[in-house]
This record gives C-alpha cells, sequence and structure tokens, in this order.
C-alpha cells in the first residue's frame, strides 16, 4: 500500500475521499485517455466544500506532470501540500468531514486497480459504487487505454488563474478536470437551476454554440441535423423518436400493439385507453360494457393541464384530439389520500437494450382525501397527484427538511416502500413488477427508436435519456403506467427534491460518462467524424479503437468468453461493463440475470430487437439492421458462468434492498436560497409616484417593461388567491382565461362548478399560474435592454418592479393602457391591430375587473357590462379619461 494511500485515511481508520485528487474526478480510465469520463458528486454543493476548493487553487496539480505520474497511483497528501500548518489543519477537518465518497488507490502487482468503493453514506444507505478494475477490463477487450492519451498534450491552461473574482460555483469549478479541459455544455428549452450548478462546480462551461459543445441538455426533442453531425465525444440527452414512448397517445398505441402481438396477459399495464375523437364508437362500446368514469387528457400536454373526469362519454367534447382511459376508481392510498409516483429511468442504449431505474423515486400524494363518491370528480386536487396543482392549495404540507421522507404531501420511493412493508405489504413483488412495467413499456416503442439511432445517431454513446415514469399503484398493489416523461422536471423547490434531485443528477452523468477529452482529443475526433460522415450517412463504427483493439490482442492472450466477439461486440461489452461500474444510485433493471427467461421471448431470435410489429419484420426495418445480436451477445457475456466476467451485485434481492433504503448525503446541497431584495414599501410608493408623472408628461413604458409589470401583478393576484382566496376575484381570473388564455382553459365540468372550495381557489391559481409561464416566456422575446428616446429608463424601472406592491404595479399599468389604449397580454409582434382598450377607472382592483371584459370582438361591445356591471359607466367615463389622458404620439413601439 502506498504511502500516499495512508494519507487519505482519517483517524478512525476509515479512508476518505480526497477531492483535490484531479483523478477522482475522472473514471473509467486514465486521464487524457480516450475512455477517461468525469466524475460527479453531490458533495461539492456543500458550499463549505466549494471554499476549500476555491482555496485550493493554489496548490492545483498540473494535468501533464498528473499524466506522467498517474501510473504509479500516486496520492497528493495534504501535508505535502506547501500550505501554512493552520491552513493544513483546516483543510484536512474538511477533507474529514465530507468523506462520503470514498476512493483508495493502491498497487496490487503490476496491476493497477482504482476502487471508488460502495460505502455506506449513513448507516441506511449505501453510497453508490464506481468500482472500476481498468486492468482487467483492458485486458478482456484487448484495448490499451493509454494509447489514446497520446493525443492529450498540452491541456493545462491559464484561465484558471485569471479570475479571482467570478462567480462562487465557477470559481470552485476552475480546480476540476473538467474546466481544465474545457469541457462545455448547452442548453435548450430546459430549466436549467440545478443543472447549471452541477455544471459550473465541476468545471463545465456553458456555450451558445450550435454545435461545439460536449454535453447538450435539452427539454425539447433533438433536431435531426443536430443528431447527425455529433462528434464521438458528445452527448445528448434525448434519443431520436423518443416520442414513441412520451407522447401519451404513442405510447398507448404501441402498448396495445404489443397487447395484440404477444397477448394482454403480458401488457396489461396501462389502463384502457381511447384516442378521441377518431375512437369515439370504441369507447362508447367499452363504456356501455363496463361504466365509466374515464380520466380524459389532452394528447400531448403534461402536469394535470387540461384534464379532467367525466363520469360518461358523452360529456367529452369532441372539439380536441385527447386521451381517455379508464379510471381507476381504486388507487393506493396513504392516510386516506391517492397518490402516485415519479420514477427516473435511464437508457444508455437501444440496442443492446441497457436500463436503469434510479434508486430514489418521488411519490405524490393529492391534498384532499380520497373519496370514490363521482359527486367529487370535478375536483382535481382529490384526483390528481401532480405537485403542480395541488402546490396551489391551502393545506398543501412542503416537507422543510431533507430527512423528512415522509411528510406532508411529497414522499420518497424509499419512505413509502418502508410504510407499505410495515403494514405488511409485499414491497418485492411491488417493485419487480414496476420493474416489468417499465421493461415492456420501453420493450413496445424501442423498434422505431432503434431504427432512428441507427439513421441519425452517428456514434454507439451519443445519447442517453432520463425518463420520469408516472406510475399509479391501486389498491391490490398493481402499478399501471400513466405516462412517460421527456425531460422530467428537474425543479428543485423542497430540501427533500433537491437531495434525490441532485444526486440523480450528478449519478446520471456519471453513469453515462461525459468523456474527458482534451481540447485536441477533440478536435481530432470532430474532424474524423466529418470525414466518416462524407464517407457515408450510417453510423460508423470507431475504427480507430477497432483497430487499436486489434493491435493489442495480437500481443495479448484473448481472456476467456471474448474469442467470438467482434471489434463492435468487444467495444460494446467493455462500455456496458465501465458503465455498470459508474451506475452510482442506478440500478439496472435490463439486462439482468433473468432478462432471457422473462423477456427473449418479445426479442427477435435473429438480431434480438424487440419487435411489435410484424409485417415489418423482413421488409423496411431488416434492410436497416445488420445481423448481429447485441442482447444476446451482451447477456452471455454478463451473465455466462464460467467466463472472467465481473460478478455485478444485481440480484433481485439487491436491488429490492436499493429500492428501499433511504437516501442519504453525507452533505447539506443548499441553493435553494435566493437572494431576495427586501422591498421598501415607500420606496416603491416613491417611484410609483415619478413614473406615473413620466408616463403623464409623455414617456411610455416599452413593450417589455409594460409586459414585466403584467407578470409581477398577476404574480402577485396568484399569491392572494393561494394565500387568501376571493370568490370574486376567482371568477375574473376563470373569465379571464376563458377569454385570453389560449392553451390554459379550465375543465369543462370544472367551469360549470359551482363548488367554492379551497380547492377550486387551487385550480383557478393552477390555471392562472400555467398562464403566467406562457407569458413569461413569451415576454422574453420582447427582451430590450437599450434605453430609447421618450421611454421610461430601464435602470429606474427596474428599481420600480424590485420595491413595487400590487397597489403600484396596478396604477402603472392603468395608466400605462389608459394611454396607450393597449392590454400589455394583447401585444403581438406581427403587427396586427387590435381593437382598443376601454379606459380603466383607477382604484383598488379597478384593473383586476377591468381584466376580462378588455376587448371583444368589436372593441368595446356591451357585452362588456355583462361581466360584472364594472363598465356601466363607460361612457361617462370615458369622455372624463380621454380629457386627461394625452394618448402618447410618441408610442410608436407599440404599434
Ligand atoms: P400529466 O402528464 O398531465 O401529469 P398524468 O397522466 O400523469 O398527466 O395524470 C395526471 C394525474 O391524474 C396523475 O397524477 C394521476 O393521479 C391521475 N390519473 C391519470 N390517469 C389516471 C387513471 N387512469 N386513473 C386514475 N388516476 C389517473
Amino acid at each position: 500500500m502506498p504511502a500516499s494511500l495512508c494519507d487519505a485515511h482519517n483517524s478512525s481508520g476509515e479512508k476518505s475521499f480526497n477531492y483535490m485528487n484531479q483523478d477522482d474526478w475522472v473514471t473509467s480510465g486514465k486521464m487524457g485517455s480516450r475512455d477517461a469520463v468525469l466524475v460527479f458528486r453531490t458533495n461539492i454543493l456543500n458550499p463549505k466544500t466549494r471554499k476549500t476548493l476555491r482555496e485550493a487553487k493554489s496548490i492545483r496539480i498540473d494535468l501533464q506532470n498528473r499524466e506522467v505520474t498517474s501510473s504509479s497511483s500516486t496520492y497528493v497528501s495534504v501535508e505535502k501540500l506547501p500550505i501554512c500548518s493552520d491552513r493544513r489543519n483546516q483543510l484536512k477537518a474538511t477533507l474529514n468531514s465530507y468523506s462520503s465518497c470514498d476512493t483508495s488507490v493502491s498497487s496490487d502487482g503490476d496491476e493497477t486497480t482504482k476502487y471508488i468503493e460502495k460505502k455506506p453514506r449513513t448507516k441506511q444507505k449505501q453510497h453508490i459504487s464506481v468500482v472500476e478494475i481498468e486492468s482487467n477490463l483492458n485486458k478482456e477487450s484487448g484495448y490499451d487505454s493509454t494509447m489514446a492519451s497520446q493525443s492529450n498534450t498540452d491541456s493545462t491552461t491559464s484561465e484558471e488563474d485569471q479570475d479571482p473574482s467570478s462567480e462562487e460555483d465557477n470559481d470552485c469549478g476552475v480546480n476540476m478536470p473538467a474546466h481544465q479541459f474545457q469541457i462545455t455544455y448547452k442548453f435548450i428549452q430546459t430549466e436549467t437551476k440545478l443543472l447549471r450548478k452541477i455544471f459550473n462546480v465541476h468545471g463545465l462551461t456553458e456555450v451558445q454554440s450550435e454545435s461545439d459543445f460536449n454535453l447538450l441538455w435539452t427539454g425539447v426533442h433533438m433536431k435531426l441535423d443536430t443528431l447527425r453531425n455529433l462528434a464521438l465525444y458528445q452527448r445528448v440527452n434525448h434519443f431520436p423518436r423518443s416520442y414513441e414512448l412520451t407522447r401519451k397517445d404513442r405510447l398507448y398505441k404501441n402498448i396495445e400493439r404489443m397487447q395484440h402481438l404477444r397477448g394482454m396477459k403480458h401488457f396489461d399495464i396501462v389502463p384502457q385507453s381511447f384516442i378521441l375523437p377518431l375512437e369515439s364508437r370504441d369507447l362508447l362500446f367499452a363504456h356501455n360494457k363496463q361504466r365509466g368514469p374515464w380520466i380524459v387528457k389532452p394528447a400531448a400536454s403534461s402536469r394535470g393541464r387540461g384534464i379532467f373526469i367525466v363520469n360518461s362519454p358523452d360529456q367529452i367534447p369532441q372539439d380536441e384530439q385527447v386521451l381517455v382511459s379508464k379510471y381507476i376508481v381504486d388507487p393506493l392510498c396513504i392516510d386516506g389520500h391517492k397518490c402516485d409516483l415519479r420514477v427516473y429511468v435511464l437508457v444508455t442504449s437501444f440496442d443492446p437494450l441497457i436500463i436503469y431505474l434510479y434508486e430514489e423515486g418521488i411519490v405524490r400524494l393529492a391534498t384532499v382525501r380520497y373519496d370514490r363518491n363521482t359527486d367529487n370528480l370535478w375536483n382535481p386536487c382529490m384526483h390528481l397527484c401532480n405537485y403542480s396543482i395541488n402546490k396551489y392549495h391551502s393545506d398543501y404540507i412542503r416537507s422543510s427538511d431533507a430527512q423528512e421522507e415522509d411528510v406532508g404531501h411529497k414522499w420518497t420511493l424509499s419512505a413509502l416502500l418502508r410504510h407499505l412493508k410495515l403494514q405488511g405489504c409485499d414491497t418485492h413483488l411491488l417493485m419487480l413488477n414496476i420493474e416489468d412495467l417499465i421493461i415492456k413499456a420501453v420493450l413496445a416503442c424501442a423498434q422505431t427508436i432503434i431504427s432512428a439511432c441507427r439513421m441519425f445517431v452517428p456514434n454507439a454513446n451519443n445519447c442517453f435519456e432520463l425518463y420520469g415514469f408516472d406510475i399509479l399503484i391501486d389498491n391490490t398493489l398493481k402499478p399501471w403506467l400513466l405516462e412517460v416523461n421527456l425531460s422530467p422536471s428537474m425543479g428543485v423547490d423542497s430540501p427533500l427534491d433537491t437531495k434525490v434531485k441532485a444526486c440523480l443528477v450528478t449519478d446520471l452523468l456519471t453513469c453515462v460518462g461525459i468523456p474527458a477529452f482534451s481540447p485536441e482529443m477533440r478536435s481530432f475526433y470532430t474532424n474524423k467524424s466529418a470525414r466518416q460522415r462524407s464517407s457515408s450517412c450510417q453510423r460508423q463504427v470507431d475504427t480507430t479503437d477497432s483497430s487499436a483493439t486489434l493491435r493489442s490482442t495480437k500481443t495479448k492472450k484473448k481472456p476467456f468468453g471474448l474469442i467470438n466477439l467482434t471489434q463492435e461486440e468487444q467495444r460494446i461489452l467493455r462500455s456496458a461493463r465501465l458503465q455498470y461500474m459508474r451506475r452510482g444510485g442506478f440500478v439496472r433493471i435490463f439486462p439482468t440475470e433473468d432478462t432471457m427467461q422473462r423477456y427473449g421471448q418479445f426479442l427477435d431470435s435473429a438480431n434480438g430487437i424487440p419487435l411489435s410489429t410484424p409485417n415489418v419484420q423482413g421488409q423496411t426495418f431488416q434492410a436497416l439492421v445488420t445481423q448481429h445480436n447485441y442482447n444476446q451477445m451482451l447477456y452471455s457475456n454478463l451473465f455466462c458462468h464460467g467466463s472472467r466476467c465481473i460478478k455485478d451485485d444485481n440480484s433481485q434481492e439487491s436491488r429490492i434492498e436499493q429500492y428501499e433504503r433511504a437516501l442519504e448525503t453525507d452533505s447539506e446541497i443548499s441553493f435553494l436560497k435566493k437572494q431576495t431584495v427586501e422591498k421598501c414599501e415607500e420606496e416603491g410608493r416613491r417611484l410609483r409616484k415619478q413614473l406615473l408623472k413620466k408616463i403623464g408628461s409623455g414617456s411610455t413604458l416599452t413593450h417589455f417593461q409594460a409586459r414585466q409589470t403584467f407578470s409581477l401583478y398577476l404574480e402577485s393576484v396568484l399569491r392572494r388567491l393561494t394565500q387568501d382566496p376571493k370568490d370574486s376575484h376567482e371568477k375574473i381570473i376563470l373569465k379571464f382565461l376563458n377569454k385570453y388564455g389560449g392553451g390554459v382553459k379550465p375543465p369543462v365540468l370544472f367551469r360549470n362548478t359551482q363548488n367554492i372550495s379551497k380547492a377550486r381557489s387551487a385550480m383557478v391559481a393552477k390555471l392562472l399560474g400555467d398562464f403566467l409561464e406562457n407569458y413569461k416566456r413569451d415576454t422574453e422575446a420582447y427582451v430590450d435592454s437599450f434605453d430609447h428616446f421618450g421611454m421610461i429608463p430601464t435602470s429606474v424601472y427596474s428599481l420600480f418592479l424590485m420595491h413595487a406592491q400590487e397597489s403600484d404595479l396596478e396604477a402603472v399599468l392603468t395608466h400605462h393602457t389608459n394611454i396607450t389604449g393597449i392590454m400589455p397580454f394583447l401585444y403581438n409582434r406581427c403587427g396586427l391591430s387590435v381593437p382598443s382598450t376601454p379606459p380603466i377607472p383607477s382604484g383598488l382592483y379597478g384593473f383586476l375587473r377591468a381584466l376580462p371584459a378588455m376587448v371583444s370582438s368589436s372593441g368595446f361591445s356591451r357585452d362588456v357590462s355583462k361581466y360584472d356591471g364594472y363598465f356601466k359607466n363607460y361612457d361617462k367615463n370615458c369622455e372624463n379619461i380621454r380629457d386627461i389622458s394625452l394618448r402618447s404620439k410618441s408610442t410608436k413601439d407599440i404599434k
């Protein structure tokens, strides 16, 4: 055991994770080698750890020197660091307190073996394991990972020393290999708070470039062109045609096809469903056979938007395409509340199929106690478990401590399993059935995705995907698949959420493997990909790797079991094994030891592809698929007896045990605190007066400013609706949304209901929240950061928005609207003319009451008074207002 290893031990004899060692941030291969990928950990989300890392700048290890010494597994000892003794003691203390993940490096004869071991995070839970036995794998595959390291020439940059005053996260990231390798990420239409934080502290840099990124994380489907041009080292978070799984209607059709082809008993995993209006007759027929209720969902929507429940099909409007599913009337309830599960499923490859299920998931509870009585079907806070709906209910309880996993209306999966186990339920069977449901759903959709990958994805590891599976468990403990979410929410608004999602994301990134390529290696592979693309549009097997393999196998003895494998098969096997070792909290559910016994019948016997369309066999699909059977090959090599394959601890028992353990992290992950500025009422009032004066004397708000004000105003109204519901205001909001909400409309039954309750308030708030979200997104298109002549200066306006109360916002909006004659939500960028808005009388809630009556098709019509009589004195008001408001001549930007 080298001395360096002893240095890494803490006083209790346990091994300490040394986060200042560059090698601890790279795994699966030596730094600079082709296999090396970045390691992501949650413990540097802890501010204390980050502080130490930032301060450690001066003791960074030069990458090139590191490369030379890494083969002897040198550890950087705190004792040997050129720092004063106080600083050393401080560092040691911090190191000891953040030893959630252990690393040791040892020399075993001439084979270097590196472990980042499974070790209890706490009493309850074992930490993620990454066991890396490089030399064994290299021997088996015949690949020499040091060969590629030759490309790692000058990877250190001076950048990290340049900007001591940059943001805290970036500052911490500069010590990371990712920063030194200039590894970049790009976001497209996605929630970014958690992800950006994780990327930045690990040293990745955000870029805007269309093609020059290492990791592309998008919230939407990938453009095929982007996919086609991916280089070997690039990763994207979607597979092509993933919508086969993630669109509710496609998912159902794919599973229905499997029911016909393979038998209902195997694929009875989704509630019976119909796509309307096409299958209206079938729905009627089914309803006559077995009466409702039915749950109606827009085909391509999420977060409970537009969902309602009916007793009979004749209550379903026929004007839009919807998915109508049998409503499961006997759901599993916790303390009388209906609940459903969000579990996270990672697919790293479709051929061969490799599926992981994250050890922890989230259980969402409805706020109102469940009651089968059909009078309550209108109540979304009883029948729908979406957080996005229930969070608006005033009885909704959030757990405020990451350790409280069974408190309030959001639990963890492991807490639910422990709770059920205590009640004598068979949680083992439940989790096996959930695994089975996930595998079958993926099998049902895989064929189309595989053919798309063959056509559009140039390299085997370019794509990965994290799916959010929504599962409802009924009172017999049978799981039902409700839907699969593309880009499951990474939003974090409670410590529990933060803990689960931070662990999920860091484990995901380590597992899929972001190659730790130097810029030189990247340009080499980019050029190579371009050359290959010009010669063929089909996926290329990486021949550099293959020829390297070939060469090395000439001199080395082939390990048992690999004798008949092609180079591509060896690459797949090796990659699957390395990935499995980096899996962290992911549990591999396909392949497992009994995969072929359970699912072999659904795979094509020749090529191993899960076929869902018999007529395609032998036709187009076959033409695209070369004759190989990667599923069979991988299975045989991972689970064959007597081979030297690494024994995996993936038995049913250990999988179930893992799901039941609480997810624990030693480090506090804190970044929920928003930097909020204390509002100063007086300042708000002062600025409001100043602004009203400016507007009165001819200055105007830009579109962007007016829309920002309107958003903030609606946010205040929304807050009031949840905290202090007012019936009349709910009605106004409903009328407004009915007229202007676009896609955000109250469901039919809800519109008719006369019930006044907390649940109704929650529903109105949810609709307003959805509208606001869309509105804010659209507002981004109006951003204008320059000050123009005749406009309110940006700095003054930002200050106003910072301090304004609801009444201040209302006053400014009223004045602005009376002058321009156009409500902020009616601005459009296509130059469409909008009938002018009737004048808004001032006074408390005047603007709110005027909202639904703003414009009717013929301008200000007599219909207006019908809404709430607010404009009865319209004519009189109008005259007065016309007199006082100098309709500004300088409102060019509004036209
Ligand atoms: P969304 O994508 O809008 O969240 P889901 O399909 O996940 O739509 O459904 C939303 C909620 O409705 C779920 O949380 C679940 O509680 C409830 N739900 C959906 N389908 C059914 C069903 N067939 N039976 C009972 N409840 C259902």
